[in-house]
């Protein structure tokens, strides 16, 4: 580039770095936090919380605007109150939980909404970092945006509903966080037009069902759909719920046409997590020899993963399958074939049982 051209550029790049600054100067304050935006109303909240005031929801309909009251209240910790209708027998009341966004979502059907001007929405701001409400039709909506994940209960009692939300392990002794590998833009290994994401995915949702059968074991899953889920929010949910155990599901490929005959079954462990008497190591070898013995599969053994992510980042005991070899024709079509899925599920679940029966 000639002289003249460079000094043109400097100048033209001066300006554009000092009009974004200027833009960015004057933009509202909006803190990030793990991809999700902190409303601007954290402060206050923050300041109910070291208070242990009770908030005061007001103006629900029309805007989030939240009130402290200095007043002590009977309500627990946790605990949102709402008023319902007197006549509540065509009420319904749906609590969903998005735990991977933190947005727990209160609908209640059947609501009337001049029943909030005496008996205003009121609540402990524990867990909670922001709250909408408004009415869709007949329907009062209610999410909140909360820090950690929470398992929303509710009960109701003298007209009113009180909505609480736990901590997970505060209800649940024995908790999983399953993980369906890569999913949305990743499709991680791709033979033909057979994408791991769909088959781990398909793996997964398979040992939903085994799991939802048993009402002694809480699952949670980094997806259940074909999304996108960055490898810091799978590690970070089964940290955040404290797990028990961490369970990862892939499928492994070699590129090399050479390489076509290898098949079977490995399981990836954390060797740098070896205390205590329930490892990394000792769950995944759990895993691995139950797949091997339900599918009949080739005996890989177990392979060290610290470099890995979220073996590395997950503070409980982890175990990442890697049940079969796409890049083998049998196994490919093997682990296509919906009863091969169901028996990886069926494994898997197995694996779970017996890890817990053991004292993880
Ligand atoms: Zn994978």
């Amino acid at each position: 580039m000639e002289e003249e051209v460079v000094k043109r550029y400097t100048l033209l790049i001066s300006f554009a770095c000092f009009f974004l600054m200027l833009f960015l100067a004057m933009m509202p304050t909006i803190e990030i936090q793990a991809g999700r935006i902190i409303a601007e109303n954290k402060e206050k909240w923050e300041q109910a919380k070291k208070k242990d005031a009770i908030v005061t929801y007001e103006n629900f309909i029309s805007d989030t605007k939240v009130e402290e009251e200095t007043t002590e209240s009977a309500l627990p910790e946790g605990t949102i109150r709402i008023p319902l209708p007197e006549e509540s027998k065509d009420l319904v009341i749906e609590a969903e939980n998005d735990y991977m966004n933190r947005v727990v979502t209160l609908t209640i059907t059947g609501f009337d909404e001049s029943l909030l001007e005496g008996d205003p929405m009121i609540g402990s701001p524990d867990h909670i970092m922001d709250v909408s409400a408004y009415m869709d039709g007949d329907a009062f909506v209610v999410q909140f945006l909360t820090e950690d994940v929470v398992e929303p209960t509710y009960e109701i009692e003298d007209g009113h509903l009180y909505l609480k939300l736990n901590n997970p392990w505060d209800i649940y002794e024995r908790i999983v966080v399953i993980d369906a590998g890569h999913g949305g833009r990743l499709p991680g290994m791709v033979v033909g037009n057979t994408y791991e994401k769909d088959l781990t995915l398909k793996i997964v949702n398979y040992l939903k069902e085994y799991l939802e059968g048993n009402s002694a074991i809480k699952a949670y899953y980094t997806r259940t759909t074909d999304v996108d889920i960055s490898l810091y929010d799978r590690a970070e949910l089964a940290n955040n719920v404290h797990a028990n155990l961490f369970l990862s599901v892939h499928l492994n490929a070699l590129a090399k046409k050479s390489e076509a005959g290898t098949n079977g079954t490995m399981t990836l462990y954390d060797e740098d997590k070896t205390e205590g008497e329930h490892t990394s190591y000792d769950f995944a070898k759990i895993v691995n020899d139950m797949l091997v013995e339900k599918l009949g599969s080739k005996n890989r053994g177990l392979t060290k993963g610290h470099d890995i992510y979220i073996i590395r980042e997950a503070n409980m005991p982890v175990a990442l399958a890697e049940i079969g070899f796409m890049s083998n024709k049998k196994e490919l079509e093997l682990l296509k074939s919906d009863e091969y899925q169901q028996k990886c599920a069926h494994a898997l679940y197995l694996a779970i049982l017996k890890a817990f029966k053991e004292g993880y």
